[in-house]
């Protein structure tokens, strides 16, 4: 039945998948460009993030290659409903996390959140899968409830305070003391310029004593 309606083809070329190849076939799976910085020990994600928020750890699985198949990849997860393609990820690093003593300080896992109007629409969030995973990975919680995002025009005062951003992208933490003291891992599908990550930190960061890693599928 799940076959008839999601053909079992290879989200990377589209080739048809043999039973013992999950969301990708073998050759894409062996062409997979690998950022992997928590193991190369590359700071390439955190120089993103440098000057704006604190960082403990940030690591990005894949390197987004335009046309290429980290990009097929999070297209058909966006766009095709692939949501297996978002847990595939999260299996796998978290897997790789759980082994490394620097990961092992952190205390629950947050997903970027879509607005409501928006998961309505897809009816999934597309890093759901992947921060539920490394969460199990890791046996930590997973805090999808925490971090909102809310519309531009729900508040003067965020309105106000976030001029200087694009005003499309505003988040808010629901029960701030929830997660005071915590390390949190906060995770996403991809980072480009970096601008929805610290628009959540900083909401994060507002808790005492928080102190924040990041962790993407793919790093452009
Ligand atoms: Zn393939």
């Amino acid at each position: 039945m799940l076959n008839i309606l999601f053909p079992r083809v290879c989200n990377g070329c589209g080739d048809s998948l043999l039973k013992s190849e999950p969301i990708i076939c073998a050759q894409c799976r062996h062409n997979l460009p690998l950022a992997c910085h928590h193991r190369t020990k590359s700071d390439a994600m955190k120089r993103i993030f440098y000057g704006r928020f604190p960082l403990e750890q940030a690591t990005a699985l894949l390197q987004f290659q335009k046309k290429g198949i980290t990009q097929q990849l999070l297209h058909n997860l966006k766009y095709r409903g692939q949501k297996k393609v978002s847990s595939f990820f999260g299996e796998w690093l978290g897997g790789e996390l759980a082994l490394l003593p620097e990961y092992q300080t952190i205390d629950a896992v947050i997903p970027v959140p879509l607005h409501k109007q928006k998961l309505r629409k897809r009816g999934f969030n597309q890093v759901h899968g992947f921060a539920s995973e490394i969460a199990r990975s890791l046996d930590v919680q997973l805090l999808d409830d925490v971090l909102l995002k809310i519309s531009k025009t729900s508040s003067q005062v965020f309105k106000k305070r976030f001029t200087r951003f694009n005003q499309e992208e505003v988040f808010s933490v629901r029960s701030p003391e929830k997660i005071d003291g915590m390390h949190i891992l906060l995770v996403d599908d991809i980072v480009t310029t970096g601008a929805t990550l610290e628009r959540c930190a900083e909401q994060l960061l507002r808790s005492e004593r928080v102190t924040l890693s990041v962790a993407t599928i793919a790093i452009a």
